[in-house]
């Protein structure tokens, strides 16, 4: 079996060589020192001839692609990893709720602050003890200062933003990473060396094969 192969090979290259009309007999040295010889003209007598890269087109480098996986920043606060309190505005104070920042007046010495104290006959003038002489009622809430530290963002007028919890990045995404690589085909050049096909690789030719 593999004796019968090698024999077909044998002759398909004898049958090649026949067809080309390249045997020895043929070419007479007389007739080929008469032709004169010529620079080729498709490769300019190098011998060589560049065909543009089959992969690369000739850039000399392919396009790559890869998957990332990064965080985007986050859509609720925009990267700013805060939001400003929505309770207060920002301002980082809220107006009493109890008093509504305005001052009550006591309601034992209609603000007067001292009330007249009498025993046995005898009376004075004293600090009202409700309001500590002060003539207001004392609001359990603010203290009378009228506002309050937010209990919402504990009086610095923003919040950690609830959706990245401070961080300012969104959800994991993965992305498309395109990079460029050397090609691997023509090493980076973009072309490729080829034998002038005209010449076969000799840079000459002889004048009547010129076009
Ligand atoms: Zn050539
Ligand atoms: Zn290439
Ligand atoms: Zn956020
Ligand atoms: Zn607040
Ligand atoms: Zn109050
Ligand atoms: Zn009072």
């Amino acid at each position: 079996m593999r004796k019968s192969v090698l024999v077909i090979i044998t002759a398909s290259l004898l049958n090649a060589a026949c067809f080309q009309g390249q045997s020895n007999e043929e070419v007479t040295p007389a007739k080929e020192k008469i032709d004169k010889i010529v620079e080729c003209d498709k490769c300019d007598g190098s011998g060589q001839i560049t065909r543009e890269c089959f992969l690369c087109n000739g850039a000399g480098s392919t396009q790559g692609t890869s998957m990332v996986t990064e965080r985007s920043i986050c859509i609720t606060c925009n990267g700013q990893h805060r939001l400003t309190c929505t309770v207060c505005y920002g301002r980082g104070y809220q107006k009493c709720s109890n008093c509504g920042g305005r001052k009550i007046q006591c309601s034992r010495c209609g603000g007067i602050g001292l009330i007249y104290y009498s025993l046995g006959g005898v009376g004075e003038w004293i600090n009202c003890p409700n309001c500590s002489g002060n003539g207001y009622e004392f609001c359990f809430l603010c203290g009378n200062d009228g506002y309050y530290a937010c209990q919402e963002c504990g009086g610095k007028g923003w919040n950690n933003c609830p959706r990245c919890q401070g961080s300012g990045l969104g959800d994991y995404q993965t992305n498309l990473n395109t990079y460029s690589t050397k090609c691997n085909a023509c090493g980076g050049r973009g072309y490729f060396l080829e034998d002038c096909d005209k010449c076969d690789g000799s840079g000459e030719i002889k004048e009547s094969e010129l076009d």
